[in-house]
């Protein structure tokens, strides 16, 4: 085929937690059909390697290089896939791609397609019951993008409203205290037996969970590879499971 016939093409997709299965088809079929595949070295290396696919890894903290050099691939008529965790619109890629469109007109005018993913906090909450079976909120730990302060404010603003909350990005090595920090914020505004839920590596070999009264949660309960479930006022334990009734009444 004449290569300046190729139409290109973006698409930003999610790899789900880990586990193969919980990969869409839809994904599936786009990583199929792709020529390129760009991401975090280790999303990259969950597709496996084919003739006529290149694959790009980059590192973390490179997400608007790694954004711009895909959208500069789709539009020389590469087929090109953005592989992240989970979902992709979830403290990942999606959001790097809409914001490197800006002023681009010819980028904005591409075929690009955001792909749903299985997001950690719902594989999660699956593995262990229905916490978040009511109303609930996601918030990312991390302080690469924003400050400290407005990750504890908005802690202290879902624990009050009484929110049952999901937590990405929980702990890292360069910022060690945020993640206790954040406990007892919890521990002042949702008092000691607020149950809390440390899911690590849902749906790897490596899978644990771990569900404990906030009076017992230590920092060292979460790592990066962790997604944190806080219940509500209302969430209890039946048998081995953990729910969140579907009624504040
Ligand atoms: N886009 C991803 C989130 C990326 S942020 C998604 O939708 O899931 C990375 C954080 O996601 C990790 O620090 C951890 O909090 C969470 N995470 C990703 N995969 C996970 C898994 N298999 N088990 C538990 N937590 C996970």
């Amino acid at each position: 085929m004449n290569p300046d016939s190729v139409q290109g093409w973006l698409c930003i997709a999610g790899l789900g937690p880990g586990d193969p299965q919980l990969v869409t088809p839809e994904v599936t079929s786009a990583i199929d059909a792709a020529t390129d595949i760009v991401g975090y070295i280790p999303y990259v290396a969950r597709i496996a390697p084919r003739p006529g696919l290149t694959l790009h890894a980059s590192d973390n903290r490179v997400e608007m290089d790694r954004a711009r050099a895909a959208l500069q691939m789709a539009s020389s008529g590469k087929q090109v896939v953005i592989v992240s965790s989970g979902d992709p619109g979830v403290f990942a890629m999606a959001s790097a791609v809409f914001e490197a469109l800006v002023g681009r007109p010819d980028w904005q005018a591409l075929d690009i397609r955001v792909l749903p993913g299985i997001t950690a906090m719902l594989a999660a909450a699956a593995r262990a019951g229905a916490p978040l079976g009511h109303d609930f909120c996601a918030i990312n730990l991390s302080d690469n993008l924003k400050p400290a302060a407005l990750i504890e404010a908005r802690v202290r603003a879902a624990a009050g409203a009484d929110f049952a909350m999901a937590f990405y990005n929980p702990r890292s090595a360069s910022r060690p205290h945020t993640f206790g920090r954040v406990l007892e914020v919890l521990r002042e505004t949702c008092g000691p037996d607020r149950l809390i839920t440390f899911a690590r590596a849902v749906s790897t070999a490596e899978e644990k969970l771990l569900t404990v009264c906030l009076a017992e949660a230590t920092p060292e309960m979460a790592d990066m590879r962790t997604v944190v479930i806080v219940g509500n006022s209302a969430t209890r334990r039946v048998g081995r499971f953990v729910y969140t009734p579907r009624s504040a009444l």
